[in-house]
């Protein structure tokens, strides 16, 4: 197995839980990940019944719903809003919305009044998704695996058919880049700012057009706000004006956000890929199942794509 994001994490769960005997290798521990930057919003993709992004959605969300107590997982109230339409703005590219986008099905969802929206906001309803606090979240995979006797092994791979097994779960995220040689696989920068959290239960999250929105993210002591979508952008340190844009976005829709204490600065690559890869590959004996391309949904599909690739492994 490579990589140790969340991509990687559940799916070496699934391949333990199957019977598999499993190593995983990773650069970056699950702490240094992008995995570990996301707000992390479990759906909606709007994708409709039958999708390959709505299977693996629903199949993530029943299995979050079965993460305990403490773990970072918890159902979160949150309204979702759009601005007056700009047919100018482009899509933000953080995550493939199928033309034939719906609102059905997504769980709690409420049609909000005008009076509940933000000033200049035009469009939104209210849903109750899963919101996972990845820090927390990856600490409990960790966790699992170790239960599992899985080992984390840190190093960089530089040949998937190199590393002396016959079966390989290719997690590399970004990584898959060179790993695979897959140019597509491309980043999108996004930068969060987090702050103290003044009593916010509850999450928001603005359509993502265009290079920035506001995002809310309550975690219990703390806030994730974001967002920012730089396609292509490789640095990931912080940027003031980032920062500045954020905190206004946010605090425009959530005053309570004006005197919040700034506790850090975050930036993560999105592994941005025309369409996730997950499929088998065989190269010099080596049977590779890839799992990687998760764009801005990562946490929303993966424990829906773990499943898909421990099954296609082990077939
Ligand atoms: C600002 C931001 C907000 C986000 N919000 C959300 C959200 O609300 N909801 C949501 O669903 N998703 C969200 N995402 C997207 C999500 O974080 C990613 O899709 C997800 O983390 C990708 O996980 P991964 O495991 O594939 O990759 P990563 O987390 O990047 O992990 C890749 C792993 O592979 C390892 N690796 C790579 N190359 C090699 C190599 N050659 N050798 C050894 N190891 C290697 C790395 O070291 C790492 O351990 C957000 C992302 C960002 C940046």
């Amino acid at each position: 197995m490579v990589g140790a994001g969340v991509v990687g994490l559940t799916t070496a769960i699934q391949l333990a839980e199957a019977g598999a005997t499993v190593r995983v290798v990773a650069e970056r521990p699950p702490g240094k990940t992008t995995s570990a930057v996301a707000s992390a919003l479990v759906g909606p993709t709007f994708a409709p019944a039958g999708h390959p992004l709505r299977r693996w959605e629903d199949a993530s969300v029943a299995a979050f719903a079965r993460e305990p107590e403490g773990s970072g997982v918890r159902l979160a109230p949150g309204l979702l809003a759009a601005r007056e339409p700009d047919p100018t703005t482009p899509p933000s590219g953080i995550s493939e919305v199928p033309a034939d986008a719906g609102l059905d099905d997504i769980p709690g969802m409420r049609m909000a009044e005008a009076g509940e929206l933000p000033e200049g906001f035009s469009f939104g309803f209210h849903a109750r998704l899963p919101l996972v606090d990845m820090g927390r979240y990856l600490g409990h995979l960790e966790r699992r695996l170790g239960e599992l006797g899985v080992e984390i092994q840190s190093g960089r791979v530089e040949s998937l058919a190199g590393l002396g097994v016959s079966l390989v779960a290719n997690c590399s995220g970004l990584g898959a880049r060179d790993l695979a040689g897959d140019v597509t696989v491309e980043p999108v920068r996004g930068h969060h700012v987090v702050v103290e959290n003044p009593g916010i239960d509850a999450f928001f999250i603005e359509a993502p057009y265009g290079r920035s929105w506001a995002g809310i993210f309550p975690h219990g002591p703390h806030v994730i706000l974001g967002g920012t979508a730089d396609v292509g952008d490789w640095s990931t340190e912080p940027r003031e004006q980032d920062a500045a844009e954020i905190l206004r976005l946010c605090r425009a829709v959530e005053p309570r956000l004006n005197d919040a204490r700034v506790l850090a600065h975050q930036v993560g690559l999105r592994p941005r890929r025309p369409a996730v890869r997950l499929e088998v590959e065989e190269v010099a004996g080596v049977r590779i199942v890839h799992n990687y391309g998760h764009g801005g949904l990562g946490v929303t599909l993966a424990w829906g794509c773990a499943a898909d690739a421990a099954a296609l492994l082990l077939a």
